[in-house]
């Protein structure tokens, strides 16, 4: 089967009925290995900036981070890159920004750590911006987001950023921006966030963990964490279908993706791209391959009927079992 998969990594995601559902990488550290597979992608659909400033030793500066992204941006041009701004907190801490919470996935992680230090995040989107000149493959994602207020104060400093490297000489355009829906009240709020960004992206990691009050690292109920509960599946739905209405370009980029009855599951609901790590891409390619959008849809259409997590992994596995 190996042997299978691996031939079939050069022909295009596209089902037997013709429906075309864009594969993208997640991409943190080791570019390089990921930017073989440039010619098997449609892009990055998430790259984790916090991932580099895990292994300094303090913040790197602009320059440092100009060349960091200058280099994803470049692996990977013309396909698009979407950079997310700095997600630390929850589970993510670094050596020299110790964040010692009670509730730290409740607590100070993503945008609400870079707004509280907006220095840090014009250092970062003024990296962002000029490691993109000349390149225009460069997008920003906002994570954590969990009202429309700070969506608006990023896009300010975004703005401030591009006309203070225009002063000193640095032309570059406004990227397209986009955000994270992994907080559960941004579900109730997509209109709102539509009129003011590009994109959306799926963290289903974290909407998983928020939906269900399960701590996404904690043994102890990692068997009450699951992305299949028919709660996730059918806020995703929902939100897929909302989506689309808004005309608003949807990613999901969290593990869920990288799973091929999830995938399956996704692209039934109707989800723009996937972005997954690479190693997962052969698998999801596969069964995207073999199986038509139609059958997919089927497939989430019964999945939904279920109302217990049991029962909807049984199901899948029965029918994923149906295309090997
Ligand atoms: C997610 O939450 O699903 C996600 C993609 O982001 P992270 O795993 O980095 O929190
Ligand atoms: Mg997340």
């Amino acid at each position: 089967l190996a042997e299978v998969l691996e031939h079939e990594q050069d022909l295009p995601s596209l089902t037997p009925d013709g429906h075309l559902m864009p594969l993208m990488v997640n991409t943190g550290l080791a570019v390089d290995a990921v930017a073989s597979l440039k010619s098997r992608i449609s892009g990055v659909g998430l790259y984790r900036t916090e991932v580099p400033f895990m292994i300094t030793e303090r913040f790197p500066g602009e320059q440092e981070q100009t060349r960091l992204y200058r280099d994803q941006l470049e692996s990977f041009a013309p396909l698009p890159v979407v950079m997310r701004t700095l997600d630390i907190g929850g589970d993510k801490d670094l050596p020299y920004f110790p964040i010692e919470e009670a509730n730290p996935f409740l607590g100070w992680r993503g945008i609400r750590v870079t707004l509280d230090h907006p220095e840090v995040l014009m250092v970062q989107l003024r990296a962002m911006l000029r490691a993109s000149q000349g390149l225009d493959n460069m997008q920003v994602l906002l994570p954590m987001v969990t009202n429309v207020d700070e969506v608006d104060v990023a896009l300010r400093l975004l703005e401030r950023a591009i006309v203070e490297l225009g002063e000193e000489g640095v032309e570059v355009g406004r990227p397209k921006v986009g955000v994270m829906l992994e907080v559960p009240a941004t579900l109730y709020q997509l209109d709102a966030l539509a009129e003011r960004v590009d994109f959306f992206s799926v963290g289903s990691n974290d909407l998983t963990q928020y939906l269900l009050a399960v701590d996404r690292n904690n043994p102890r109920v990692a068997e009450l964490y699951d992305p299949l509960h028919p709660a996730v599946l059918s806020a995703m739905s929902r939100l897929a279908a909302d989506s689309r209405r808004l005309a608003m370009p949807t990613s999901v980029c969290g593990e869920l993706a990288g799973d091929p009855a999830g995938a399956l599951l996704l692209m039934g609901m109707g989800f723009s791209s996937l972005s997954m790590n690479a190693p997962s891409l052969p698998r999801v390619r596969a069964a995207i391959r073999r199986v038509p959008l139609q059958s997919a849809r089927d497939l989430l259409d019964e999945t939904l009927k279920f109302d217990s997590p049991r029962a909807v992994h049984e199901h899948l596995t029965s029918r994923m079992e149906g295309w090997n």
